[in-house]
């Protein structure tokens, strides 16, 4: 740990706690009482400071609004049964934070800055954690392009900042997920494996289409033949098939989630075999077909672990086995939250304490 960061912190004197319905909470509508932000100007990180969330004031020229040099992280903190609280594994998505920035020609950000400012923001927004199962204080770190200049170049200035808001369960049923075979989320070469805006923006069309023929969600396919698993919308997409816990190895095409690594290393103590490689549509429909198949989920920080009901694909719907008798998912769900609640001991060391 580096010397601890120098925050300005201006206290919010309108507190919206009391007035926050803590029983509907629908995902990334609720703001937290402060926001955590911090320039980059002639090279450097400066100007660290906790505000009231609120409104910001910028030139309608900044290129991020343009030209897309904009990118965001997402994780989670956690209330434990004895009012202690942490954030879950904030390193790994600092390192990402950094994958991100240099793909989009952005500036590195410490990531003792990026874990201490999210320390120092839950800190102060302690009373927003939500203390109900599945629920929590989602945190939304990002970075984007200030400079008021419409020439295509990186910029010379950038904003960090970080929103914090209490959430429940994203998905609150079992997914009816539809195998997408026309449109890419994106290419080899490309920055799939960014948390860029832009996956983000050009994800819409396809996701409200598959909205529109009832599905909740897509299952994004390699762009080249649409034969091979990639991601399930925003989170990473798992299977057991045959007994063995199978995902598609990350590549350029797909993002390196956390909790996809944290459900590795689980199955791997529990002596699940482990396989990590290209995964084909063919394979896991015909497991579907034969009973082979016996999970499948999305893993990721806002979606936790969202098991699939039915598969989609090219007209042939699929029915998987029945999510409350999955052996997998639930106990990777139930390990997890004992965890980052702090009913049980952290034996991997995931939880930062605040
Ligand atoms: N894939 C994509 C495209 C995502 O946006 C996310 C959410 N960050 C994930 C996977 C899951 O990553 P994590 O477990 O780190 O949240």
């Amino acid at each position: 740990m580096t010397e601890t960061l120098d925050i300005s912190i201006t206290k919010n004197q309108n507190s919206r706690l009391a007035q926050t319905d803590f029983e509907n909470l629908p995902f990334g509508r609720t703001f937290s009482d402060h926001m955590f932000v911090a320039d980059y100007a002639d090279g450097e990180w400066k100007a660290f400071q906790i505000v009231p969330y609120g409104n910001i004031s910028m030139s309608p020229a900044i290129s991020s609004l343009h030209y897309g040099q904009s990118f965001f992280e997402g994780l989670k903190a956690y209330k434990h049964v004895d009012g202690k609280v942490s954030v879950f594994r904030p390193y790994m998505n600092a390192a990402r934070f950094n994958k991100s920035a240099e793909r989009l020609c952005m500036p590195q950000l410490p990531e003792d800055i990026f874990v201490q400012s999210i320390a120092a923001l839950v800190d102060i927004d302690s009373n927003w954690i939500p203390t109900k199962a599945g629920h929590s204080l989602y945190i939304r770190p990002f970075m984007f392009a200030t400079d008021p200049f419409l020439g295509v170049q990186p910029s010379q200035t950038y904003k960090y900042m970080v929103l914090a808001g209490p959430v429940g369960p994203y998905f609150t049923k079992p997914l009816k997920v539809k195998i997408e075979t026309h449109f890419s989320r994106s290419t080899e070469g490309g920055f799939g494996y960014a948390k860029a805006a832009g996956n983000y923006g050009g994800a819409m069309l396809p996701s409200r289409k598959a909205v529109e023929e009832g599905y909740d969600q897509l299952i994004w396919t390699d762009s080249k033949e649409h034969a091979y698993m990639e991601e399930l919308g925003a989170a990473n997409v798992m299977f057991i098939l045959d007994g063995k816990l199978i995902t598609p190895s990350t590549r350029d095409t797909i993002l390196k989630g956390v909790t996809r690594d944290t459900v590795l290393q689980l199955a791997r103590d529990w002596g699940y075999p482990v396989e990590e490689r290209r995964v084909s549509v063919a394979e896991i429909l015909e497991g579907a077909k034969n009973g082979k198949l016996t999970d499948a989920f999305g893993a990721g920080t806002a979606a936790t672990i969202a098991p699939i009901g039915v598969i989609e694909h090219e007209g042939n719907v699929y029915t998987l086995p029945d999510p409350t008798q999955r052996e997998f998912s639930k106990k990777v769900l139930k390990t997890l939250d004992e965890i980052r609640y702090g009913v049980t001991a952290d034996p991997y060391g995931w939880n930062y304490m605040v």
